[in-house]
């Protein structure tokens, strides 16, 4: 990141602190936390009160960083003159006026700001739509306040609240850890380290009154950095602009997007075209000359002629359909980051994804308990504490100690809180709590009975989490919960019916026969041990962790979500592959997988691991489930798909999922459960965490491009019309057929309502039914090409054909009143046939816009105000026309939409005979 002036952030961040602290607690980590707490008012366990941040937030303000100026409406509308284009029409009008010629100066002013108010609108009407998306991801913040957990709005903090932090948490503002559990901080947006910067509560150099650097005081938090891993509580010490952040902030340049490939490849389209109307235009100009028209006439007609044939504006039609497009996903629970996603969502050919809480509902509920070779039923349904543990088959209700022994682990070793069925916390962990409250454990009340001296926090790759209690006899008991096949690596004895004793292979065998029974059900495997060390370790790390005594074994249940299913198969239907890829256990997984209808076959980590890449690239496409996999298989994963040429989605929550986001062509974050990292990484965020919206966002995506696909035909065969129509009436050595006023009214129906409305065209029914485009295709390739210049020339025919043959006929003002409305009636049924690209013309699909149809009506009734009202005479040179002179135009101009139909009959049988195109 660098500033204004192109100095890294973290210089500026290091010389402003050598100067002075910005923030409002300068020396916080030099402090003992205590002291910080004390200076703030604040008792860590309790928090702030209700009253002390009301009164906070009115002298701090928000916790939010001033945004940039804005630019004001008006200049944002002068922008839209702001183009070497519009320059050339001010320059023709006041020619125009000079020598005299008003109407056209008045017509060119006019095409100009209608020009102007048009763009405006687009624009604004993209950037409010994308404004709402961003006010869509509110950042939050778990703190303690009136001594309970709750979730705010990051922008409600005050200095002074207590923050509590997991891995994957975004840093909400600067603090003074109090609690820090293996932390870990990325903070390299502040200070530009790279690497991940280890924290401790110790506070920062007790002696020393110099300034310490940003990245050397470890005791502190900072805005928007990230904690990476590890879990954290701190006192907010400072918020908004008085942060470390907020005083660069004004410093900081914000980016802005890259030109997704579709731009891109449209930008070029559009200089190339620009380019040949520039070529085509001149020479028509020497052509009239030539032919001894008035330089005069001829200067403005060329003018006109340019901007009917430059599709100027498609890069704002194209912006607006992305912007309204991530609009529409954005309801629909996808949030889409950066539009070029659009793109790739609607060309994605795999999907890959989580299973907890995407394709099943996280609504854990534990179902049965096994523990000292006995198996327990665990009743009552979600998160209330309603309902019982009972031996297998049996109906005793009464919990007895050993079962309170067994699920004391899963009550300690627990970060979740559960109150009258509403939890904070993990789902499974929520699911545990439940479990201990139904064998008669009150968890907040054995937390606090036997504290927490230390921990290993749950990290994904490890698959386990530990904690470290001081029994009464002072020494120290260690709980832990995890897989229950990492647990047995770890386990030297087992809890039987005759006490603890040793885990021999007949006792693995059972284990695992059991962890095998649970996951053929779908249920999801946890397990539980314990163990007693003397003293307290010198430092809780792994290698710290004695040979552990399994407890118990629990069955989790979580029902895959009720549309998974159909998603699955709109999926197979579009010819997207989906893979499951989970941390869970394989049995549990495959089972999930079945219910599912996700088809393959499962591979595990360890599998995955013994595997080369070739290996792994050759049985892809048989695989659906990947099971028991860290977060770097995903990278994997990822770059085998990618490396196959495919377009890969892939889901992820957990802050090691961030370079699979961020290598996947499509990172999908998940907006519920996922951390502030996953989100960050990801292109795309869902809202509800659900696998099914993925699907409607890959509908939406081909649905988008689609549309793009529509207007950009739309739009260039009116282009190359209006050059084929000036340039043939020119060789057939007739006059212009379309004066320049005509030209510009033409420019206006292009660039005005119909492209619009195809840009909001509804999503054909079959848009699921057609297998992946190829992401290499160009938008418009030679087919698409070839119907651009069929339609042009259709056009061009028609209207010369028509001027040519009423000129004998009727005077010359009607004439070319005739080929006027001929070419703009063209435009009616060019819209038609663009809107069905490569797909049936006349079906139901086709009368599904009603914008479309409307915009479509209100050309033809502005056309008819322009040939029948008099003061539009004299502005178009028009006269008013005959019904069957009308009948005459319409005709013609429907001769764009039935040579379609022409060759779409002929085209099989021009196919059999080795005709293509
Ligand atoms: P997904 O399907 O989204 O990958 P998952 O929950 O199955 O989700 P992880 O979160 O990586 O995958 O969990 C992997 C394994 O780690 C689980 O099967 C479970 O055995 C264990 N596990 C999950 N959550 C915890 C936890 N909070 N504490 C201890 N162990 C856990």
């Amino acid at each position: 990141m660098t500033t204004l002036d192109g100095q890294p952030v973290s210089e500026v961040a290091r010389a402003d602190t050598a100067t002075q602290a910005p923030t409002g607690e300068p020396d916080a980590y030099r402090q003992a936390p205590a002291q910080v707490a004390d200076r703030l008012g604040v008792d860590p366990g309790v928090g702030l009160s209700t009253g002390q941040v009301s009164e906070r937030a009115a002298v701090y303000g928000a916790n939010r960083l001033s945004e940039p100026a804005r630019r004001p409406e008006w200049l944002k509308f002068l922008d839209q003159f702001r183009n070497w284009l519009i320059g050339i029409l001010l320059i023709a009008a006041v020619v125009a006026g000079a020598i005299g010629d008003i109407r056209d100066a008045v017509v060119i002013t006019f095409v100009l700001l209608v020009n102007a108010v048009l763009g405006y609108w687009q624009e604004r009407r993209a950037e409010h739509s994308l404004e709402a998306l961003r006010r869509m991801l509110v950042p939050t913040a778990r703190v303690r306040r009136n001594g309970t957990e709750q979730v705010v709005e990051a922008q409600l903090l005050v200095p002074g609240d207590v923050v509590l932090l997991e891995a994957g948490d975004r840093i909400p503002a600067d603090g003074r850890l109090i609690v820090a559990e293996k932390v870990e901080v990325a903070e390299a947006a502040l200070t530009g380290e790279s690497q991940p910067v280890t924290k401790s509560v110790t506070a920062v150099d007790h002696t020393s009154t110099a300034p310490v650097a940003l990245a050397e005081r470890t005791s502190m938090l900072f805005m928007n950095t990230a904690l990476t891993r590890g879990r954290a509580e701190m006192i907010v010490t400072a918020t908004g602009m008085r942060t470390e952040l907020g005083a660069i902030a004004e410093a900081l340049r914000t980016g802005t997007e890259p030109p997704s490939p579709l731009q891109v490849q449209l930008d070029s389209l559009g200089r190339r075209l620009a380019l040949l109307s520039g070529v085509a235009v001149v020479a028509y100009a020497l052509s009239a000359l030539v032919r001894g028209e008035s330089l005069s006439d001829v200067a403005l007609q060329a003018v006109a002629l340019a901007v009917a044939a430059i599709p100027e504006g498609l890069p704002a039609v194209l912006a607006l359909t992305l912007a309204l497009g991530v609009h529409r996903m954005a309801r629909r629970g996808a949030i889409v980051k950066r539009l070029a996603a659009v793109e790739s969502l609607g060309a994605a050919t795999v999907v890959c994804s989580d299973k907890t809480g995407t394709l099943t509902l996280n609504e854990m509920t534990v179902r049965t308990l096994w523990t000292a070779g006995r198996l327990y039923d665990v009743t009552g349904e979600g998160y209330g504490t309603a309902g019982a543990v009972r031996v297998h088959g049996a109906d005793d209700t009464s919990p007895t100690d050993d079962l309170r022994d067994a699920v004391l682990p899963f009550a300690l070793c627990n970060d979740a809180h559960v109150t009258d069925g509403v939890f904070i916390g993990d789902p499974t962990e929520a699911a545990l709590v439940v479990l201990a409250a139904k064998a008669g454990v009150d968890a907040d009340w054995v937390r606090t009975e036997l504290p927490r001296t230390g921990e290993l926090p749950f990290d994904a790759a490890t698959k386990y989490m530990a904690t470290f209690h001081t029994e009464p006899d002072g020494r120290t008991r260690v709980h832990v919960k995890g897989a229950v096949d990492v647990l047995m690596g770890m386990c030297t004895d087992v809890l039987t019916e005759d006490g603890a004793c040793a885990l021999d292979e007949g006792h693995r065998d059972e284990i695992l026969a059991v962890t095998g029974q649970f996951g053929s059900t779908g249920l999801r495997v946890l397990g539980a041990a314990t163990a007693l060390m003397d003293g307290t370790p010198s430092k809780f790390a792994p290698a710290a962790l004695p040979g552990l005594t399994l407890v118990s074994v629990a069955g989790i249940a979580d029902p895959p979500r009720p549309q998974a299913r159909e998603a699955m198969a709109l999926c197979r239907m579009a010819g997207v592959a989906v893979k499951m890829i989970t941390g869970d256990h394989a049995d549990t997984a495959a089972a999930i997988a079945r219910e599912l209808d996700i088809e393959g076959d499962v591979v595990t980590g360890t599998e995955l691991d013994r595997m080369t890449e070739e290996q792994l690239a050759e049985r892809m496409d048989d695989i659906g489930v990947f099971a028991r996999v860290a977060p770097e298989h995903k990278v994997l994963i990822v770059r085998t798909l990618t490396n196959r040429g495919h377009i890969v989605a892939m889901t992820g929550d957990g802050v090691n999922d961030a370079a699979a986001l961020k290598a996947a062509h499509i990172g999908v974050a998940m907006g519920i459960t996922g951390t502030d990292v996953a989100k960050e990484a990801a292109d795309v965020v869902l809202t509800d965490d659900d696998f099914s919206t993925i699907v409607r966002a890959v509908r939406e995506g081909r649905a988008i491009y689609a549309n793009i696909v529509k207007f950009v035909r739309f739009q260039l065969a009116t282009n190359i019309g209006a050059i084929l129509t000036l340039f043939s009436a020119s060789l057939a050595g007739l006059p212009s057929p379309l004066t320049a006023a005509q030209l510009l009214w033409v420019n206006i129906i292009m660039d005005g309502p119909p492209a619009m409305a195809l840009a909001v065209d509804p999503a054909r029914d079959d848009v699921m039914r057609h297998p992946p485009r190829d992401p290499r295709e160009r938008i418009l390739d030679a087919r698409r090409l070839f119907a651009i210049g069929r339609a042009g020339a259709v056009m061009a025919m028609g209207t010369v054909t028509l001027f040519a043959v009423a000129r004998s006929y009727v005077d010359p003002d009607t004439a070319l009143t005739m080929a006027f409305t001929t070419f703009v009636l063209f435009q009616l049924f060019n819209a038609l046939s663009a809107r069905a690209d490569d797909g049936p013309l006349l079906d139901r699909q086709q009368f599904r816009n009603r914008a479309l149809w409307l915009c479509l009506a209100g050309v033809l009734a502005v056309q008819v105000v322009v040939v029948h009202l008099p003061w539009a005479h004299t502005v178009f040179g028009t006269v008013p026309l005959t019904v069957t002179q009308w009948a005459l135009c319409l005709g013609t101009a429907s001769t764009v939409l039935l040579a379609e139909f022409v060759l779409r009959a002929v085209r099989p049988v021009l196919r059999k005979a080795g005709v293509r195109f």
